[in-house]
């Protein structure tokens, strides 16, 4: 099936299933702004749940935070985002769309990207084993072509986002033919640079109301709290707060469903070290931070880093993880070695200062800052993306069927199990329920008897519950149950009394965080 079709179906399944809905649909939706629904705010909620012990639970230098969404407008001026906080924007004149220029340059080396992929596949196929991938790729003419070309496009997009220089990316667009995908035309206007940042105003106007912006990201709010954190909480550096909260970006192109949203949610730690160690701190979240994802079991090749191309003004490194999307591997989380940058400047506008006293070095100095910044929503489209399914299975008489299943990793599927008398009399749905309130205060159940067995495990299945079991008229005589596993389709008959230890072992987050 092709990718943009995996992506449509996935949109469906997700309204479908109760995952996603489009924010105000009774009035048509509100563009890039959604809602979860009863089995999406399940999903996410184990999934920050997964990163916050992981982050503040395993590391007993990192520590929480909760801070407001309004800060006082001088936070905005300090951390440049009144001033830089800008995407390139470009129309096309014809269909009316917007665009950000930056994106539909990295769009167009991914098409040369991707034919230099095709004529290694086409070729790997004819040579078959003997086939030297990194030889061909050297010495193939076609590749070395596109190669050059992307290479070229390459140099000039990153000296034109250096030297800030906007027409020089309308150029660019203009020499390699780039179009429009809506209208087909390259009438496209000049590229103008746009602020992302929403604002709103505090207090009535007649007492002269006070411009404050909706958070961007949420970084600011641990960096103005450091000293309240550090001192509080007695903390040494190196030491890490982390956070989850909403941000808000008025994005220019919003159309990748929750890929770029408005109003989204970050989960962020910015971990505080002496200066000069910075670029150590760097490099171990970074393989810290892979891990992590890699632990959930969707597979390693999808998932690679992604230097970026410029630096922001604040960083002296930076990559992100980026996931293999239907849409392409796109960034899921950040890391940035953000220098002193932010707190410098926060003691620049506050007048405070914000200094630590390092009683080993036995002096004062302004800490410098490692960020980890995941968008929570990505990583819920990431888990949907990679666990989305579509199979044939062997179903009743021995007929082929079709089911949709969500492998989605136990631990962060949102329901962990399905109780289902296999008949509604004969004592079955009462058994059944028993099991339901006695497993209720350790797993989120599910109890179900409407339906034939066959339609409800498929129910189960699209909604990713990792186990179903089943009460039949054995259950009454022997206290046993039939347990099945969602992937495999395989059944196997436990006692009652061994549930909660099997689903247990598969669902907990422990079992994970010990390999972290
Ligand atoms: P992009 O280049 O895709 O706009 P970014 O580099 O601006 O992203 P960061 O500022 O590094 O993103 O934000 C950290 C994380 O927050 C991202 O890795 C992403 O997961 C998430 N994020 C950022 N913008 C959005 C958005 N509009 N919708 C959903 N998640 C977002």
């Amino acid at each position: 099936m092709a990718q943009e079709d995996v992506f449509k179906k996935l949109v469906a399944h997700c309204k479908e299933y109760g995952f996603v809905f489009q924010s105000s649909e009774i009035y048509d939706g509100l563009a890039a702004v959604y809602d979860y629904g009863q089995y999406g705010v399940e999903l996410k909620n184990n999934i920050k749940k997964y990163w916050w012990d992981s982050m503040v639970l395993l590391n007993d230098n990192v520590v929480g935070l909760d801070s407001a969404i309004f800060m006082h407008p001088t936070v905005w001026k300090a951390s440049g985002h009144v001033d830089a906080f800008n995407d390139p924007l470009i129309d096309n004149k014809d269909s009316k769309k917007r665009y950000r220029a930056d994106v539909l340059i990295e769009d167009l080396m991914a098409k040369f990207d991707a034919k230099m992929d095709k004529e290694v596949e086409k070729a790997a196929k004819r040579f078959g084993d003997s086939f030297d991938e990194a030889m061909f790729r050297e010495t193939n003419p076609r590749v070395q072509e596109n190669l050059k070309k992307k290479e070229e496009i390459h140099s000039r997009f990153v000296k034109a986002l250096h030297d800030n220089d906007l027409a020089e990316l309308k150029k660019i667009i203009e020499d390699y033919d780039v179009v429009c995908p809506i209208s087909g035309t390259k009438n496209w206007t000049d590229v103008r640079q746009f602020n992302l940042m929403f604002s709103t105003e505090m207090g009535s106007t007649a007492d002269g109301a006070l411009k404050v912006f909706l958070r961007p990201e949420t970084a600011q709010g641990i960096f103005v709290n450091f000293l309240n954190v550090q001192k509080t909480g007695r903390m040494k550096i190196p030491f890490g707060i982390a956070q989850i909260g909403k941000a808000f970006r008025n994005e220019i192109v919003a159309r990748q469903f929750i890929f770029r949203m408005r109003e989204f949610e970050q989960m962020e730690m910015q971990f505080f070290v002496a200066p000069g160690e910075e670029l150590k701190w760097f490099e171990k979240w970074k393989e810290v931070r892979m891990k992590w994802h890699q632990s959930l079991g969707m597979g390693e090749h999808k998932y690679r880093f992604h230097d970026h191309d410029k630096l922001a003004h604040y960083a002296n490194a930076a990559t992100d993880i980026e996931f293999e999307m239907p849409f392409g591997f796109k960034e899921v989380e950040g890391i940035h070695s953000r220098t002193d940058f932010d707190l410098t400047q926060h003691q620049e506008y506050s007048g405070r200062k914000i200094t630590y006293y390092d009683p080993e070095k036995g002096e004062s100095y302004v800490p410098y800052v490692v960020e980890t910044s995941i968008g929570v929503d990505r990583m819920f489209l990431s888990m949907l993306a990679g666990a989305y399914c579509e199979e044939e299975v062997e179903g009743k008489d021995g007929k082929k069927e079709s089911r949709v299943v969500l492998k989605l990793p136990p631990v962060i599927a949102p329901v962990k199990l399905a109780v289902l008398p296999l008949v509604k009399k004969d004592g079955l749905p009462e058994m059944a329920k028993e099991i339901v309130n006695d497993l209720k205060f350790h797993f989120n159940c599910q109890y179900d008897e409407k339906d034939s067995i066959g339609k409800r495990y498929r129910r189960q299945d699209a909604i990713g519950t990792p186990f179903c079991i089943t009460i039949d008229h054995q259950s009454l005589e022997d206290k046993t149950v039939t347990i099945r596993h969602r992937d495999t389709m395989k059944q196997e008959r436990v006692s009652i009394s061994e549930l909660k230890g099997i689903i247990s072992e598969k669902v907990s987050m422990t079992e994970l965080f010990k390999n972290l």
